[in-house]
């Protein structure tokens, strides 16, 4: 087959890249501005599992995502020589209610079924002790969660190791500053802002939220954009937390200790918004409530205030796989908060599926086709 050519330089079209690559196919990649401009060049990079009750596709394809990215960035980290910044430091979840604690006890049998992978177990502790240096009396009242299987990574550290293995691959370029303003899948053919076209045997749209301007204009009139931005602040601190520590997860406050040092605290979550990448009174509203949550946060270094926008498909699902329209592209896109945990396994499905050798099931929820006719059906 011709090039494959994939847009995006995020975390999506980083692991599309370097997937395709594997499989013997040649790559371009075209980012408009530079790698992690958009939303994965963010700071937090929290592993995020779902809940272990209600068990379905969705959750199992998260949880063997989840599972699976341990070896898959230990053998990038050993390819490269370089960090990822990666840890399955678990997670906890404070019980603030007696409620909660009952919910969790629940929980804590549902993970003992649901979050098995082969002879490894991960577990949902409910616990009373609180681990020393880490959360404020009154937030854990009613004891905490303690699951096994959420971690971290450092999501810029992450691109750079996804950077370095795609350089050395020799069937594999990256092209910078280079916008694609349409794509024309009759003519094998994208079209950059500056009128030049560049050739594909294959696309694959992974632009997170730019991707959803170029979906509509191939889809013909919509009554509703195929995604919107939610835009989402953190900040960075200097803090004296042990980079061990779990990550810290309640009522959308998420305090995640990376290797270096540094603590990230996350996320608002706006869908309207005047400035896209500014921050405001509404992370320091975030972060006056994870100083409470965690008291050794107080008086911590600011190291960077940070805010990008989440591609959020309008169907909530990530939109990933073959254009019902165009048999030579592809989306991969939608990730919205979870997509560090699951692009590599979204971006096999996708390679696997160009190649014709599928290997792994994605939930029909994140099939493009069918959030394509989901749109279209509205439109009716
Ligand atoms: C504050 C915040 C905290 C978050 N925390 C977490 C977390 O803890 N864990 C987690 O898993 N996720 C988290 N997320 C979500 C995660 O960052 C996103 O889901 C993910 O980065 C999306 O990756 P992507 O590759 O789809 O898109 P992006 O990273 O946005 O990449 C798309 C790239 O395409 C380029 N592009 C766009 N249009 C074009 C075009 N027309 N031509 C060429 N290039 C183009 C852009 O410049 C960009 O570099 C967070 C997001 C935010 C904002």
């Amino acid at each position: 087959m011709s090039e494959v050519l994939i847009v995006g330089g995020g975390i999506m079209g980083l692991w599309a890249a370097l997937t395709a690559v594997r499989a013997g196919m040649s790559v371009c990649l075209v980012e408009e501005r530079q790698i992690g401009a958009g939303a994965s060049g963010g700071i937090l990079g929290a592993l995020m599992p779902h809940m272990p009750d209600k068990w379905n596709a969705k959750k199992q394809f998260q949880f063997d995502a989840l599972v699976s990215l341990e070896s898959e960035v230990a053998a990038l980290e050993a390819e490269t020589g370089l960090s990822a910044g990666y840890r399955r430091s678990g997670r906890i979840m404070p019980l603030a209610k007696p409620h909660l604690r009952e919910i969790a006890l629940r929980h804590e049998q549902d993970a003992l079924q649901n979050w098995r992978a082969g002879d490894r177990q991960f577990f949902w502790h409910v616990q009373d002790a609180v681990p020393s240096g880490s959360l404020g009396a009154e937030a854990a009242a009613h004891g905490l969660v303690l699951d096994t299987l959420g971690g971290r990574l450092a999501p810029r550290q992450m691109l750079t190791v996804l950077r370095a293995a795609l350089a050395h691959a020799p069937n594999a370029r990256i092209v910078v500053g280079a916008r694609v303003r349409a794509i024309h899948p009759g003519r094998g053919r994208a079209e950059l802002t500056d009128g030049t076209e560049i050739a594909f045997g294959h696309c694959v749209l992974a632009a997170g939220v730019g991707s959803f301007p170029l979906i509509d204009a191939l889809c013909g009139p919509l009554r509703e954009p195929s995604g919107t931005g939610v835009k989402g602040q953190a900040a960075l601190l200097l803090a004296d937390v042990d980079p061990q520590l779990p990550v810290i997860f309640t009522d959308g406050v998420y305090i995640v200790a990376h290797d270096d040092g540094h603590v990230a605290v996350g996320s608002t979550s706006e869908n309207r918004y005047a400035n896209p990448l500014s921050t405001d009174e509404l992370l320091t509203e975030l972060l006056g409530r994870a100083e409470v949550l965690v008291p050794a946060l107080r008086g911590a270094e600011m190291v960077e205030r940070w805010a990008g926008i989440r591609p959020k498909s309008a169907g909530r699902e990530p939109m990933v796989g073959r254009h019902p329209d165009h048999a030579n592209l592809s989306i991969l896109t939608g990730g919205f908060k979870v997509s560090f945990g699951i692009a590599h396994r979204l971006s096999r499905f996708v390679i696997d599926e160009i190649a014709g050798r599928p290997t792994i099931d994605i939930p029909d929820s994140f099939l493009c086709r069918n959030h394509i006719a989901a749109l279209r059906e509205k439109h009716l």
